[in-house]
């Protein structure tokens, strides 16, 4: 059973938690600021593997949200740990993806970019494909490159509606090179393991929050974590009824979170 006085560390949902579109949702600007008080610590989570860190810092600061870049964890972030543990340094790796994912990977010198036979071919979102990017990704792990994936989304919100997301990609990956990828991002055990770990948590003392039951709640089940709702996103209470998956706990919304960790 979830007691909420027992967490020590929390992984917050973005989208759909903290702000949907543009606009920052209740008890935001709160609940960090009692987090912090309380020297509990959080991080944000997001399958976006197109920005930096510090692009997203920049991306919340200019919504009115003073939560420092640190506190943002991308999938292409998690993916370069999880690679990092894995691989040794000099292991060559292919990107198709964006600033974050190349950051992330090539940052600190660890992998080595190549187009010619690597080790690793890794691919998120990315906004500038073309052929070339998706034949040299192919062709590499066809010679026996191992595909990592930054995230499963298909599809990505933008001003004009749905656009393609690195599921997309991965679709034609799949279709041409013949070969099942390995996940890193939501819902994906992989991205709150690792994220749990930056933030120096436990699983029995993490609590993940989450607006969705299949991606945020199914994904820290699976890591063995606590996963609650808040009802500001996707998942409402009509699907909670007669859905097999259930959070440990439903707010209705970050204030009502507060509310409980002040009685807790
Ligand atoms: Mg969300």
């Amino acid at each position: 059973m979830l007691d909420l006085a027992r967490i020590r560390a929390f992984l917050f949902d973005m989208d759909g938690v903290l702000y949907r579109g543009k606009q920052i949702l209740p008890g935001v600007r709160e609940i960090i600021e009692l987090l912090d008080q309380r020297g509990i610590s959080y991080a944000c989570i997001t399958n976006n593997a197109t920005k930096t860190q510090e692009q997203y810092g920049k991306k919340l600061a200019a919504m009115g949200l003073s939560i420092p870049a640190t506190h943002v964890i991308t999938s292409a972030m998690v993916t370069g740990h999880y690679l990092r543990a894995n691989y040794p340094r000099g292991t060559t790796a292919y990107v198709v993806g964006m600033d974050g994912l190349h950051y992330a990977l090539f940052g600190d010198g660890h992998f080595v970019y190549t187009e010619q036979r690597p080790d690793l071919v890794v691919q998120s979102a990315d906004f500038e494909l073309t052929y070339a990017k998706l034949r040299i990704a192919c062709l590499g792990i066809r010679a026996g490159a191992r595909y990592i994936v930054t995230n499963p989304d298909r599809s990505f919100p933008s001003e004009e509606g749905l656009t393609p997301g690195s599921g997309a990609i991965t679709a034609a990956l799949q279709a041409a090179a013949d070969v099942e990828p390995f996940i890193v991002g939501k819902p994906q055990p992989t991205m709150f393991r690792v994220a749990m770990e930056l933030i120096n948590g436990t699983p029995e003392t993490t609590l993940v929050i989450g607006d969705r039951l299949d991606t945020d709640v199914a994904g820290a089940h699976a890591a063995g974590m606590y996963g609650a709702l808040v009802l500001t996103g996707v998942s409402t209470r009509e699907h909670l009824t007669g859905s097999p998956r259930q959070p440990d706990a439903v707010f209705d919304d970050l204030t009502r979170l507060i509310a409980a960790l002040n009685d807790a």
